[in-house]
C-alpha cells in the first residue's frame, strides 16, 4: 500500500520511527513535497482561520497527499504526549479530528492513532499494533516493525546528538549509520536555534534561516540536538517544568545554549498565533538579560516576507560580528 506522510508538525521529530515501521511492513511511503506556495495556499484555504500557521501548513500537506489518488492512506497520528506528564498542545492532540472534519469526504483515508512517546515499548506496540491490524499485518510482523521503528528513531537521535540536523536525517534516512560517522563542518560563528522542530526546519516558512546562516559562515545548532540531561538544571530557573514537552526543550535548551561559551547567539523561531511560543520566548528574553547573549525572535505567519526575514538575519549576524570585534560584513 502507499502511505502518505505529510511533511509537517511531528514529521520533523518522529519521521525516522514512522519510516522504520512502514518500511518494515513493506509499504511504500509518499512524502508531501517541502512546503511551497501551493502547499501554503492549500493549508490557508482549508484550515480554520484562528489557528497557528504551522497547523495551517500541515493541512496543506495533508490535502496535497489526499489529492494523489494512488495514495491509499494519509498518516495523521495524534501525538498525545512525549514524556511522562508532558503533553502536546491542544491543536496537536486534536489533529486527526481537525483533519477529518475539514477533509470529511476523505476521512476514511486518514490513518490515525494515539501515540504516547518516550514511555516504554508498551504504548508503542499498542499504537503501531492498531495501525498494523488496519493494514492487515500479522502480530509477528508488527512486533518486528516496531523494533525497526525504535531502531530508526534511536539512530536519528544519535545523528542529532552528533550535530547533524533533522533535514540531513531525512535526506539520509536509508544511511543513518553513514551520516553518524560524517564529520560536521565547523564555521567561524556558531548560532543556536530554539523552538519547535516544525518551525525550525520548514525552510519555506522561516526564510531558509539555516541556509542563510550557513552562507554567512555560521554553524547552526538546534535545541533538538541536545541530550535532555544537559539542560535539566534549568528547570530551577523556570520554577517548574512547562506542561508541553517541546516548549521545555526550546526554553531549557535555549538557556543551555545561552550559557555555552562557544555559542555566539540564539534565535527562536515560532509560529504566529502560538501562545506556547510566547511563553518560552519570554523565558529566554529574561535569561538573555542575565547572560548578555544576543537573542532574536522570528515569528512566522502567512504574511511573513522573505526580504524582511533576510534583513533581520543579516542584522543579527552583523551584531555577532561586531560583538566579536570582526566588524560589519559590508566593511
Ligand atoms: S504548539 Fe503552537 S505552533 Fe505548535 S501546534 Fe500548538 S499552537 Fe501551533
Amino acid at each position: 500500500m502507499k502511505i502518505g506522510i505529510p511533511r509537517g508538525l511531528y514529521f520533523y521529530v518522529y519521521y525516522p520511527m514512522w519510516y522504520g515501521f512502514f518500511e518494515s511492513l513493506g509499504h511504500d511511503m509518499v512524502l508531501s513535497v517541502p512546503t511551497n506556495k501551493t502547499i501554503l495556499n492549500l493549508g490557508v484555504s482549508n484550515a480554520v482561520d484562528d489557528i497557528c500557521i504551522s497547523v495551517k501548513v500541515y493541512h496543506g500537506h495533508v490535502k496535497y497527499l489526499l489529492d494523489k489518488k494512488d495514495v491509499d492512506y494519509v498518516f495523521v497520528p495524534r501525538v498525545v504526549s512525549e514524556d511522562k506528564y508532558k503533553y502536546t498542545c491542544s491543536k496537536l492532540a486534536a489533529m486527526p479530528d481537525l483533519i477529518k472534519s475539514v477533509f470529511s469526504k476523505d476521512a476514511d483515508r486518514i490513518l490515525s492513532v494515539n501515540m504516547y512517546m518516550n514511555q516504554g515499548r508498551k504504548p508503542l506496540f499498542d499504537a503501531f499494533g492498531e495501525i498494523g491490524r488496519k493494514l492487515g499485518a500479522s502480530v509477528k510482523n508488527v512486533k518486528k516493525a516496531v523494533k525497526e521503528a525504535v531502531i530508526y528513531q534511536e539512530k536519528a537521535t544519535n545523528c542529532l546528538r552528533n550535530g547533524h540536523n533533522f533535514i540531513e536525517v531525512v535526506r539520509n534516512i536509508r544511511n543513518l549509520d553513514d551520516l553518524l560517522d560524517k564529520p560536521v563542518k565547523e564555521r567561524q560563528y556558531k548560532v543556536a536555534l530554539a523552538g519547535f522542530p516544525y518551525d525550525i526546519y520548514d525552510s519555506y516558512m522561516n526564510g531558509d534561516v539555516i541556509k542563510r546562516l550557513e552562507e554567512a559562515d555560521v554553524r547552526v545548532v538546534v535545541t533538538d540536538m541536545l541530550n535532555p540531561k544537559v539542560y535539566k538544571k534549568y528547570t530551577k530557573y523556570m520554577i517548574k517544568d512547562l506542561f508541553w514537552h517541546q516548549a521545555n526543550v526550546a526554553a531549557k535548551g535555549g538557556m543551555y545554549y545561552m550559557d555555552s561559551p562557544d555559542i555566539d547567539g540564539v534565535i527562536t523561531i515560532s509560529s504566529f498565533n502560538c501562545g506556547i511560543g510566547a511563553i518560552y520566548e519570554k523565558l529566554l528574553d529574561l535569561y538573555s538579560k542575565e547572560t548578555g547573549k544576543p537573542l532574536m525572535h522570528i515569528v512566522v505567519d502567512e504574511q511573513t516576507g522573505d526580504a524582511g526575514l533576510v534583513t533581520r538575519i543579516e542584522a543579527f549576524i552583523d551584531l555577532i560580528r561586531v560583538k566579536k570585534g570582526d566588524g560589519l560584513v559590508a566593511s
